[in-house]
């Protein structure tokens, strides 16, 4: 069985060695396995460790789950939104302690941390409200008026497989779980190695909240065994993750003839135009580039400013960043805090370094800070990037943002789009119907306008996912909801098989289907 380790940092927090060790011993497996240790970030020390469930751990766990999604699938809709508003209801209760979980396996801010707690209730609410309408039989046009009916049916598709990244364990792990389990499916979660607890943690409130044994499973361990194994077993999968890890689940679920959808990395720009309110575009900058220390795959890593108004944005941009905080506490204080590990460090390290050889001049930060933490980074501003540089082009995933001059919104819109990503953009403008317009210009899934990421993310009635090398499929929405059901379409003819009737003449039958087919389409286009 799992156990937890001796740790310095657990005593600054509200949690204690036995919760972690009843969290941990959820994970069950077939036989006996080696550990992964899970290190916090706080002080890249081991805090616990889970098994590295192999596949036959994965299998098992998907057939656990399979006679408890039959059940839970028969009980009516409302009573599963039901358990869902509890769940949610008990995040907010429990928020001290998930918070503290969060920081522990993460490293962020408490702040942070907080954005990912108030994400879920919202999410719950939005689909226990909306969900039994989205899901509620349909009746469409039949093939032949008057003769014909359709209804469509939505069915679960049965075990959902989540497959969540380590910088938002809580908001990620759940936000795709959520509508899985409303419609009825069961969920089978491979959390990230480095972030294992939080989902746990939830796990077990869903079951306090009143979900049935088995309806949401975890298994933990490494992401090259356990995951392609639980995309072998499962009958959906919802990844978020890095690109090419995308294109790996895309391949198998396309060979197991299953569908995914795939939230994938970003290279967010920011447009900052000229009639923008600077203060405000820069304020909007300091959250959107440094919460969770940048490891956000909404923020903005390419600000394209106006020159006009470029002198001033960087006056109070760089101003703003200078004064930000970096800490670790487990309470509200510092402003940015920990990126994840050494090797994440070292990534985000050589961006800017490598950036730097090349030319980019440093207007703030562009240090590691050991001083606070082991992994600890200053928010980094650049100018005068190369545009072929890594820092411009692949996703830093880091407390770094480069600056760009550009003559006029359409140099703005062309440079945005100058990516094979496209998944959050934001347009700065004090016209918001102009913003809204430009917005239609950039070939990201989501733009926001004025704000650099919350307002289209808790826009939970709205779909959100990526174009391009950002991802496949929505989550949010109905679009959220509808990708966990199959339709089923069921059709009635009113006068027995859709063919000439017996003894009537091919030709003159011919004549009359024609003419039912003009009327049909002419009332299709008549009728609204
Ligand atoms: P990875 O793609 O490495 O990991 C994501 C998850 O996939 C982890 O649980 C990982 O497990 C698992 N995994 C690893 N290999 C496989 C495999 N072969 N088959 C199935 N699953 C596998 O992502 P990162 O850790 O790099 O996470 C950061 C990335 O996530 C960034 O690129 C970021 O932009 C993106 N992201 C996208 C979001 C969105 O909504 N679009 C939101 C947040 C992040 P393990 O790590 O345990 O090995």
């Amino acid at each position: 069985m799992a156990q937890t380790t001796e740790s310095t940092v657990l005593e600054r927090t509200g949690i204690t060695t036995d919760l972690l060790d009843r969290l941990t011993a959820r994970i069950e497996t077939v036989g006996d396995r080696s550990e992964i240790e899970v290190r916090t970030p706080v002080a890249d020390e081991g805090i616990a460790s889970v098994p590295a469930c192999d596949p036959a751990d994965v299998a098992a766990a998907v057939e656990r789950a399979r006679p408890a999604q039959a059940a839970w699938a028969n009980r009516p809709i409302e009573e599963r939104a039901a358990v869902l508003e509890r769940f949610g209801d008990l995040v907010g209760e429990y928020r001290e302690e998930l918070l503290d979980v969060v920081q522990l396996e993460t490293g962020k801010a408490r702040h942070h941390a907080l954005e990912e707690v108030l994400d879920v209730p919202l999410t719950c609410s939005y689909y226990a409200e909306n969900g039994p309408a989205v899901l509620g039989d349909e009746e469409r046009s039949g093939a032949v008026p008057l003769a014909a009916d359709a209804t469509v049916t939505y069915d679960p598709v049965g075990v959902v497989g989540v497959i969540s990244p380590w910088n938002y364990p809580l908001t990620l792990a759940m936000t795709d779980a959520i509508p899985a389990l409303l419609a009825g499916n069961a969920v089978v979660c491979k959390p990230d190695e480095r972030t294992p607890l939080i989902a746990l943690a939830l796990a077990d409130l869903l079951e306090k909240a009143g979900l049935p044994e088995g309806v949401f499973g975890i298994v933990t361990g490494e992401g090259a065994t356990a995951g392609p194994a639980l995309i072998d077993e499962v009958d959906y999968v919802a990844f978020t993750g890095g690109t090419e890890t995308g294109r790996a689940v895309a391949e198998r679920a396309g060979r197991n003839l299953i569908d995914c959808s795939l939230e994938l990395g970003g290279k967010n720009p920011m447009l900052v135009l000229e009639d923008a309110d600077v203060e405000t575009a820069a304020r909007g900058a300091v959250k959107g580039a440094f919460t969770n220390a940048g490891q956000l795959c909404l923020a903005p890593e390419r600000i394209y400013v106006d020159e006009r108004r470029y002198d001033e944005f960087l006056d109070a941009f760089v101003g703003a960043t200078r004064s930000l905080s970096v800490g670790l506490a487990f309470e509200y204080g510092p402003d940015v805090g920990s990126l994840i590990d050494g090797d994440h460090l070292e990534q985000v390290r050589e961006h800017v370094e490598d950036a730097v050889d090349d030319g980019a001049a440093l207007l703030s930060g562009g240090r590691a800070r050991p001083d606070v933490g082991p992994f600890c980074y200053e928010p980094t501003i650049l100018t005068d990037v190369d545009p072929d540089s890594r820092v411009a082009c692949e996703e830093t995933f880091g407390p770094v943002v480069s600056v760009v001059p550009v003559a006029d919104v359409d140099e703005a819109v062309e440079r945005a789009n100058d990516t094979s990503y496209g998944l959050n953009a934001s347009v700065w403008t004090q016209d918001r119907d102009r913003g809204r317009a430009v917005a239609r210009r950039i070939d990201c899934g989501t733009v926001c306008v004025n704000d650099p990421y919350t307002v289209g993310w808790a826009a939970v009635d709205a779909p959100m996912g990526g174009f391009g090398d950002s991802g496949l499929g929505r989550r949010h929405g109905p679009e959220g909801l509808r990708r966990y059901v199959d339709a089923r379409t069921i059709a009635t003819s009113r006068i027995g098989p859709l063919d000439a009737p017996p003894g009537i003449d091919p030709g003159w039958f011919a004549r009359i289907m024609s003419g039912l087919t003009t009327v049909r389409r002419r009332l299709t286009r008549w009728v609204p």
